[in-house]
């Protein structure tokens, strides 16, 4: 059954094409119109020609009645002229009459079937009491009656109905010629409109095919030749889009590929101080132990700096993986901060730098706990570093209805102007005669500024050479989820 359905689906694929949509839409607005058109014009024609054919009939019966009352007919129903008058009428417009005599009796019948009878229809009764003339129109059986009275010959009262069936037949024949031409047209239309949808649906969708053609024809190089497809603002938008995503996915790219390259220089530098240290004692004979010590201590360093690279990687890898969706609990941000602090006395006090925090109590707010206070941590922690003995690195928290800030400030080395742009940056550090000396990745605040963004914040530094800097950053109090 399925393999039924899937292909029946198929089949039916083209139904979705915008192309077929719109020659559908064109043939029915072509078609449709003209149908309507002719139908309506049809129908006109039928009412306005029953409705002459009706007064002018209505106009002779009444011309016929006078004459009869005047040759007094219905006293006289074997006057020859006025018999042959009703003859000529009733072969004029092909149907039958009748006349009804004050008693109610048929004294003439050009079908010569009723005469002698008895006829009291509701038509002659009407007729003979408003005196005037009645018509009716019989669609069965295609057929106008006409009831026309006969006044006496001394005037007065109606005494006799004329009662006559006159055919339509002709103009339901004027019809039928009007509708079959009508659908000649309609037809002949249709054709034209056919070929014509088809052409113009061709026309309108081709853009879209350029769109699709452009797109499958750019390679893996993200294209850097643009071009604008510029036959509709929809095509326009969707190429602008599509460059800018393109230059979007070409710079990822490019950072991928720096990053990658970074990574294996970083890892690699380490490595490559290891090698030398090792050669250099491998190489020689009766080396004394204290050298042996003192370039395993070497070696020791290395490994804890690769240690230190690759830990900072897996946070950074981590925190871009799960990005989007942060682990996030109501957390009282003073203790955070508190623990942050405490943890990082020590490397204050080895480094003789004094830590202040100046905090609004009571601040909670929707965060990721580690995210956070790793974030919070590499900004102390490079206030502590990058200061100067007897410096100091002050905290400040507050917050208002919507946001909480944390200020971290320093009386450090500060950093550069030129060097504010980048120090977010994966593995950038500001100058690598001071990286010498001060232990780093240049990862910790791509680490915190990844944190901050997770938590739909923000981060600004400021800074002043050898002044100090400040670090500000804002975080919802609530985390605002997005539906991805
Ligand atoms: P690192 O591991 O080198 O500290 P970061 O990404 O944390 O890496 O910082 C990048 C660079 O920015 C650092 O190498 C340092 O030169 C500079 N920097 C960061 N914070 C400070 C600060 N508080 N004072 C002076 N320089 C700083």
């Amino acid at each position: 059954m399925k393999p039924v359905i899937s292909f029946l689906l198929e089949q039916l694929k083209f139904l979705k094409s915008l192309r077929f949509r719109i020659f559908m839409l064109l043939m029915l607005a072509g078609a449709i119109p003209c149908i309507i058109v002719s139908e309506s014009t049809i129908v006109n024609y039928r009412i306005r020609a029953l409705s002459l054919k009706t007064t002018e009939a209505v106009n002779q019966c009444r011309i016929l009645a006078n004459h009869l009352a005047t040759a007094n007919y219905l006293d006289n129903p074997h006057n020859e002229i006025s018999n042959s008058e009703i003859e000529q009428l009733s072969s004029f417009y092909d149907g039958r009459i009748m006349i009804v005599n004050e008693s109610f009796k048929v004294i003439y019948d050009s079908y010569g079937l009723a005469v002698g009878r008895t006829m009291i229809s509701k038509e002659v009764i009407d007729c003979r009491r408003s005196g005037s003339s009645e018509t009716a129109y019989d669609k069965k059986g295609r057929y106008i009656e006409l009831s026309t009275p006969i006044m006496g010959i001394e005037g007065g009262s109606a005494k006799g109905v004329m009662f006559a069936s006159i055919s339509t037949d002709s103009v339901l024949v004027s019809m039928d010629i009007l509708r079959r031409k009508a659908w000649i047209i309609i037809i002949t239309a249709s054709i034209l409109i056919f070929f014509g949808a088809m052409i113009l649906a061709r026309m309108l969708v081709m853009p879209f095919e350029r769109i699709a053609n452009t797109i499958a024809s750019i390679e893996q190089d993200f294209g850097t030749e643009q071009v604008s497809i510029p036959d509709y603002t929809e095509t326009e938008s969707i190429m602008e889009a599509f460059y800018k995503l393109m230059s979007r996915m070409k710079s990822l790219d490019e950072s991928r590929q720096e990053f990658v390259s970074n990574v294996s220089h970083e890892l690699k530098t380490p490595l490559a101080s290891m090698k030398v240290l090792a050669d250099s004692i491998r190489g020689e004979d009766n080396v004394p132990i204290e050298t042996y010590r003192e370039f395993m201590d070497g070696i020791t360093e290395e490994v804890d700096r690769e240690n230190e690279i690759i830990t900072d990687l897996l946070s950074l890898v981590k925190m871009d993986k799960t990005a989007g969706v942060p682990n996030v609990e109501s957390t009282d941000i003073n203790g955070l901060l508190d623990e942050v602090i405490n943890r990082l006395k020590p490397l204050a006090e080895q480094k003789e730098v004094s830590i202040f925090c100046d905090a609004q109590p009571g601040i909670a707010a929707e965060v990721d706990r580690t995210k956070l206070s790793l974030a919070l941590t590499n900004l102390i922690e490079n206030g502590i570093k990058y200061n100067v003995p007897e410096g100091w690195v002050k905290v400040e928290l507050e917050a208002d209805h919507q946001f909480f800030t944390l200020t971290v400030s320093d009386s450090g080395i500060g950093i550069p102007e030129e060097a504010l742009d980048h120090i977010y940056e994966r593995f950038y550090r500001v100058d690598e005669s001071h990286s010498n000396t001060i232990d780093g990745t240049g990862l910790g605040l791509a680490i915190t500024r990844t944190a901050v963004l997770l938590h739909r914040g923000a981060i600004r530094a400021s800074s002043e050479e050898g002044k100090g800097t400040s670090f500000i950053v804002r975080i919802p109090l609530k985390y605002a989820y997005t539906l991805s």
